[in-house]
């Protein structure tokens, strides 16, 4: 399995194309889709899937959706309406007024699985920085070398997502952490909606959101 991580405009959130042979998978088209487009190339796209549904996580989905007709777009049972709500999905505060023209054609919920190239994307619900924010969790296979998990804006490398937007709770993203995710195999690679990556080993030891726990 091969990941392409690519950090797009407004603000360089993490845009990741995931790839097996030729099918796809993309996960938080914040911006710059002519890129998204090129690097997906001649590969079948399956799934467009969002962590969360702020507008620097999902300001290229108009366009990505309208390239790829195919594939589905998915996002938390909780958060479908932001995409259509401006004032939501924070794009209103940034000038850019976002509003999805297309339709979701998946509501995610915790625990639910998705087919990809044989093998599962897991879905694991993470309340906390948002209301609906949602990790993409894939176990190692004959496909994939390790075990990845798409963190969003819940877990970065030492520190966590932010609380103080609409709908953010700061016991619930920690409980989140802790129940869900920390408990996740140590050397799991986790790929976050910014920044660098992490595993799940480094973030138990050095992350200072997390001494408490
Ligand atoms: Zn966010």
């Amino acid at each position: 399995m091969e990941i392409r991580k690519m950090p797009v405009s407004p603000i360089g959130a993490n845009c990741y194309i995931v790839s097996e042979a030729d099918e796809a998978f993309i996960i938080d088209p914040g911006g710059d889709a002519e890129k998204i487009i090129r690097e997906v190339g001649n590969r079948k796209v399956r799934y467009i899937l969002l962590t969360h549904s702020h507008f620097d996580h999902i300001s290229g989905l108009n366009d990505i959706a309208k390239a790829f007709p195919d594939a589905k777009t998915a996002i938390n049972i909780y958060e479908h309406d932001w995409l259509y709500s401006p004032q939501l999905n924070l794009s209103e505060d940034f000038g850019l007024t976002f509003v999805f023209t297309g339709k979701v054609d998946l509501k995610l919920e915790n625990g639910m699985q998705l087919d990809f190239a044989g093998t599962k994307i897991n879905l694991i619900h993470t309340p906390g920085h948002t209301p609906g924010s949602t990790c993409f969790y894939i176990e190692k296979s004959d496909i994939c070398e390790n075990n990845l998990l798409f963190s969003g804006d819940t877990l970065f490398r030492s520190s966590i997502g932010r609380t103080d937007f609409p709908g953010g709770d700061g016991r619930k993203i920690i409980d989140s952490i802790k129940i869900k995710l920390l408990v996740l195999p140590d050397e799991t690679v986790v790929y976050p909606g910014h920044d660098e990556n992490t595993s799940i080993a480094m973030e138990k030891k050095f992350n200072p959101f997390l001494k408490r726990i």
